[in-house]
């Protein structure tokens, strides 16, 4: 079976990982750009300045994957291991993440809101939400809506939550406990270890991206082939060329490019149905090298959440405190990594975002003043986050099987568009598990049984 892998992200090295480790040798993998890593790349800036494509925090559902990434690096080389310290900044104040777990901290008017709001949930109600809106009043309660899920969640998706689907959700966003809550607010402790990321890893050099350089680096290089852009697929023929004009044949094709750019090649009636219900948002991320020691209220901080309108980013990353390395000289520089989202429903002045982060961050007392910004880096992404919206998976699911009945597998973030098992873990382990279904060693349980995979067991285990 000859088997042809389109993109070199962590699905497309998570199938090649599988194949070489399978020891089935009639493979290739084409990547479009010089690099590997996919959204999961890191670059580094003219002055030395290492930056990902937004903050991405390395955590994993599954013990398989694990153990690769653990053995990816030689010790020096190796990790930065992390507490996740995620704040939400509003109300003028850090708050520890979750807030809902942590509402005692808010102006007390907003905490009595958030509190009778929880306190009027309906223990049992049978009604399912009609979308995402609905879910979060009717789980959060009416307060928390109000004050930070709703705002936050726009902020995010760039996307109506009225027009969002909720059934992705799971373990994505902590729920309320009353009981914990009052606990909490009673003995004024700060309750912030909920989730799966309460730890996470960083590479200590190069960035996110240092994870995925180094697996390409020990799969077969005879197999694996950069600066490969598909131009045209011949479904019926099995037959794919590249913008070079040289093409190939394959028994299976496993594509792992968005699904919508792939539709493009297959029949225009799928494309057609695949486009209308595929949503998703851009991300703008714009990078702050900064001089002098890292503010002190941010020296322990991982990230924070921004719910208000006073900033035009959802979520800051302090990156320099993820590794020393991601700046030339820690005791000189810093750098915070900033993501803003974009839509046809939350228009971006592409030109002045820049401007318009920093006017955000000194609005909100993150940086003091413009004098400490040594320089910016910006980069943008057209396809950043694929939305859950309300008829995603009715169209969804006929177009993969559509597909497979041509032998062509689409997977991964953007090949398969599922959120809920968008992330590098599940993204590779996509990868991973559609080579085991076609040769016959294991089932997709990630792309097909998200909540499966997204469900720890009870003892702490994982797949
Ligand atoms: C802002 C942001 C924050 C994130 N944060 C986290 C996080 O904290 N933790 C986490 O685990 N994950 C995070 N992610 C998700 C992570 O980036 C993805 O899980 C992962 O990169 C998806 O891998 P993939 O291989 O499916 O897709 P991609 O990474 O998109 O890779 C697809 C590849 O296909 C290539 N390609 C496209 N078109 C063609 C073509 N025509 N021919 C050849 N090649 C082509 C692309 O160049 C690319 O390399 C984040 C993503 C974003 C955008």
């Amino acid at each position: 079976m000859k088997i042809i892998i389109l993109g070199g992200g962590p699905t497309g090295l998570g199938a090649a990982w599988r194949l070489a480790e399978l020891g089935h040798e009639s493979w290739s993998l084409y990547e479009k750009n010089d690099f590997w890593g996919g959204l999961s790349a890191s670059f580094q800036d003219d002055k030395g300045f290492w930056w990902d494509i937004g903050g991405h925090v390395l955590f994993s559902h599954y013990s398989y994957f694990d153990q690769i990434i653990e053995n990816l690096f030689d010790l020096d080389n190796g990790w930065e291991l992390h507490k996740r310290e995620a704040w939400i900044w509003m109300q003028n104040r850090f708050i520890p993440y979750p807030l809902q777990n942590n509402i005692h901290q808010l102006p007390k008017e907003i905490y009595w809101e958030c509190l009778q709001g929880i306190i009027e949930l309906k223990k049992h109600d049978e009604v399912k939400p009609a979308h995402f809106e609905e879910w979060i009043a009717k789980t959060f309660g009416t307060g928390l809506a109000k004050w930070f899920l709703n705002p936050y969640n726009f902020k995010v998706w760039a996307y109506p939550l009225k027009k969002m689907a909720w059934s992705w959700v799971g373990e994505r966003v902590a729920p309320v406990d009353l009981k914990d809550i009052l606990h909490d607010a009673v003995f004024a402790e700060k309750s912030d270890l909920w989730g799966p990321n309460a730890t996470f890893r960083f590479p200590r050099h190069g960035g996110t991206g240092a994870i995925w350089r180094a697996m390409a680096g020990k799969l077969p290089s005879r197999n694996l082939h950069l600066n490969k852009q598909l131009s045209e697929l011949d479904p019926e023929k099995h037959k794919i060329t590249f913008t070079d004009g040289s093409s190939q044949e394959y028994d299976v094709l496993l594509s792992t490019i968005p699904l919508t750019q792939l539709l493009d090649y297959t029949n225009p009636e799928l494309a057609a149905l695949g486009k209308s219900a595929l949503c998703c948002s851009g991300t703008h991320i714009v990078g702050m090298g900064l001089t002098g020691r890292t503010a002190d209220k941010l020296a322990d901080k991982c990230w924070l959440y921004f719910p208000e309108d006073n900033c035009p980013f959802y979520r800051v990353t302090v990156f320099s405190n993820y590794s020393p390395n991601n700046v030339p000289d820690i005791a000189k520089q810093w750098s915070l990594m900033c993501e803003v989202s974009e839509s046809p429903y939350k228009k971006v002045d592409s030109k002045n975002v820049v401007d318009d982060v920093i006017k955000g961050l000194l609005n909100t007392g993150i940086i003091e003043s413009r004098g400490n910004i040594s320089h910016t880096w910006h980069h943008y992404i057209k396809k950043g986050y694929p939305t859950p919206s309300l008829g995603r998976d009715e169209a969804l699911f006929p177009v993969l099987d559509n597909l497979e009945k041509k032998n062509i597998y689409s997977r991964g973030r953007f090949g398969a568009w599922r959120y809920e098992v968008g992330n590098m873990d599940h993204s590779f382990m996509q990868g991973v598990e559609s080579v085991n279904a076609l040769l016959a060693a294991g089932e997709e349980l990630t792309l097909w049984y998200p909540q499966i995979v997204n469900n720890l067991h009870p003892s702490g285990r994982k797949r």
